[in-house]
């Protein structure tokens, strides 16, 4: 089969630059080996700047599907804590919205505009003419004969933090010490007193967000040193137990069977930046880049790249991807993300450290408006980036 385009992975990114290249006349397949909607490790905070983004480019995602957040809680181990208000005006705000919907939404959108979409079929390396990449060989998960060729001038690798497209094809450089991700919806009693707050639990090497995930359940969602889910031989309950101690009131109810109360985990989070080795393709999202997850800018930063690509190709009309368009892009993409990405990792060293974030908190009675301003610019850095487009 020959597009234009082939996309691999219909998260934020892909579905995202799907829509847009669609909208610009383009044939695009996008590939996801998993079928939707599904769930995925992610705090589900869509920050103001994605809401926006969404609104811009008419992705049929409107504001009133998010539970609004209004404050933010940055906690300490030894109970220290202080209250961020993110703005007095709504349309400023952030809101959750969970990963099932979202990324549902993003792929109808991307099928309305005419994108080819093929779930369940997982990329398994690149094709190539002459050393130039034109293609994908995908395979259906179901069935290990169901193989298939894509064969497109532009491939695309959004296949995520672990793509396999980015690694057959591209450099990775990691940065930090590598954790594990978690994520779980709990159901919780008393809605009102977690409407419009979300919750950010420090802790000795990692954290525990907690925030509204809608129809009466809680999203627990952080990261842990990953050598607690060896201890725990992979079971992320027992992990979060050994982390936090037996007594600790953030642990969540004991699991249950309810499918939308399972745990997911997410083995190795670090964070990675990108570079392009070979013409033909173009990486976008997590496979381009990550940011602390804590800050809650991934959604965003998939978003934005997602945009950045699109207006690149319909500004130059090209049609594949070479070592010009890959280097302008590239360079585009750093100056556009480079401040949040700092920014974030700051946050993260904060929360993550209980003495440093004990001595952040204490500030916060000292000069209040200072010490909020700096948890709520970390946090939020990308709330005042310039957007590309
Ligand atoms: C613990 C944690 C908490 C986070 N919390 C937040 C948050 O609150 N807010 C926020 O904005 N961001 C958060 N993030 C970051 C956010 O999840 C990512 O930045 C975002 O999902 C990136 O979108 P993407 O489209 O690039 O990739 P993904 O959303 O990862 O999508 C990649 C897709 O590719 C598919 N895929 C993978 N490999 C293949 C293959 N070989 N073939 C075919 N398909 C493939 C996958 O099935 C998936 O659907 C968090 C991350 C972590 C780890």
């Amino acid at each position: 089969m020959t597009h234009d385009v082939v996309i691999i992975g219909a998260g934020p990114a892909g579905s995202t630059l799907a829509t847009l290249l669609a909208r610009q006349g383009r044939q695009v397949a996008l590939v996801d080996a998993a079928r939707f909607p599904r769930q995925k490790v992610c705090g589900e905070y869509l920050s103001a700047a994605a809401w926006s983004i969404l609104e811009r480019l008419q992705l049929d995602v409107p504001r009133t599907l998010g539970a609004p957040l209004a404050e933010m809680i940055v906690r300490s181990p030894s109970g220290r804590e202080a209250s961020v208000r993110y703005s007095d005006e709504p349309a400023l705000c952030p809101a959750a919205l969970g990963r099932d919907v979202f990324d549902a939404r993003l792929l109808a959108a991307a099928r309305r505009a005419g994108v080819t979409v093929l779930e369940g079929f997982r990329a398994r390396g690149v094709l190539r003419t002459g050393g130039i990449i034109n293609g994908v060989e995908i395979i259906d998960v179901a069935d290990s004969e169901g193989r298939r060729e894509l064969h497109a001038p532009l491939v695309v690798a959004a296949d995520g933090r672990r793509s396999t497209v980015l690694q057959a094809t591209g450099s990775v450089h990691r940065s930090g010490t590598a954790t594990a991700g978690f994520k779980r919806h709990v159901p919780v009693a008393d809605r009102t007193s977690w409407a419009g707050r979300i919750a950010m639990h420090g802790a000795a090497g990692g954290y525990v967000g907690i925030c509204p995930a809608g129809d009466g359940y809680l999203n627990l969602c952080g990261t842990i040193p990953r050598t607690y889910l060896q201890q725990a031989h992979g079971r992320m309950g027992d992990a979060l137990r050994l982390f936090l101690g037996p007594d600790s009131p953030l642990l969540p109810p004991a699991d249950s069977d309810d499918p939308r109360e399972a745990w997911h985990a997410m083995p190795e989070v670090v964070q990675q930046r990108s570079r392009h080795r070979e013409p033909g393709i173009l990486f976008v999202g997590d496979a381009m880049g990550t940011i602390e997850p804590l800050t809650g800018q991934g959604m965003t930063m998939a978003l934005a790249g997602a945009e950045m690509i699109a207006e690149l190709l319909r500004a130059t009309g090209a049609r594949t991807a070479d070592a010009a368009l890959q280097r302008r892009y590239e360079a585009q993409w750093f100056r556009t993300f480079r401040r949040p990405i700092a920014a974030a990792a700051w946050f993260g060293r904060i929360l993550r450290s209980p003495r440093l974030l004990d001595a952040v908190l204490l500030t916060t009675g000292v000069v209040p408006r200072l010490s909020q301003t700096v948890l709520l610019r970390a946090h939020d850095r990308t709330l005042t980036m310039p957007i590309a487009g």
